[in-house]
Formats: C-alpha cells, sequence, structure tokens
C-alpha cells in the first residue's frame, strides 16, 4: 500500500455549476478500476447542472445541508450523515440550500470508454432553484 497524498482543491467549472464549488479528488479513476471519489464543496446557493451518471452515483452528505432535484419535481433535503443514491440515466441535481454550505463525497464508476461516464445538460435557473428551496421550509 502506499500514501496517496492529498491533492490541490479545485475550482469546479462554471460550465458545469453555478456558484462557488470546490472538488478534493479523492480517488481519480486508477488503472484497473472503475471507482471515482470525490469530495465536494458547494457555498450556499452553489449547485451543478442538471445531469446523469451511467452507471449512478451515491452521495454521502458530510457537513451542512444538502438540495437534489430530479426531473419529476422530486425534492430531497439530506443533512450530514444521509447518503442519497441516484440510479444510472436519473437526470439530477444536487447543491447546497441558500442558507448553509454544504459539502458531499460523490463516488461513481466510470463508463467503460475511459470517462467518468457523466453527461452534463442545462443549468439549473435561479427560479427552478428557488422552488426547489422551498421544499426546506415544508420539511423543517
Ligand atoms: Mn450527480
Amino acid at each position: 500500500m502506499n500514501l496517496d497524498p492529498k491533492r490541490s482543491t479545485i475550482k469546479a467549472p462554471a460550465e458545469r455549476f453555478t456558484g462557488d464549488v470546490y472538488v478534493d479528488s479523492i480517488n481519480p479513476r486508477r488503472e484497473g478500476s472503475k471507482m471515482i471519489v470525490s469530495c465536494v464543496h458547494f457555498t450556499p446557493c452553489a449547485r451543478t447542472d442538471w445531469h446523469f451518471h451511467v452507471l449512478g452515483q451515491t452521495l454521502h452528505i458530510t457537513e451542512g445541508v444538502a438540495l437534489l432535484g430530479t426531473r419529476d419535481g422530486q425534492v430531497i433535503v439530506a443533512r450530514a450523515g444521509d447518503t442519497i443514491y441516484t440510479p444510472p440515466g436519473e437526470q439530477h441535481w444536487h447543491g447546497a440550500t441558500p442558507t448553509d454550505l454544504m459539502s458531499h463525497l460523490a463516488m461513481l464508476e466510470g463508463a467503460d470508454d475511459g470517462t467518468d461516464g457523466t453527461t452534463w445538460l442545462e443549468k439549473v435557473g435561479d427560479d427552478e432553484y428557488a422552488a426547489a428551496a422551498a421544499a426546506i421550509e415544508r420539511t423543517a
């Protein structure tokens, strides 16, 4: 075994995220493995664009409060310690609430073509995000 030193924190690209999001890569895809793990840090109101993962994704909230949405209108509010699973191909987004930082571990398997198997779609607009955030008050 070997120590894998911490990599520098990377700013998530504006073409796939809204707001300030930072990524700590924990397990980049290695030779002979499909496992990919990152710790992703969202500032308040920051979120991913709509996207899906060819082999699904497991998200484990490590800090703060997360907001997640799917195309059927489902909104999930998840807190530190909660785990969310998105099945293969399900379009979704994930992010922080308007009032809280949020960090999650993002765990997924890469595709056979060597990519991370994620397909990125359009942005989550401010109105769409605000509607999802309104769900927090209903569940609080
Ligand atoms: Mn995802």
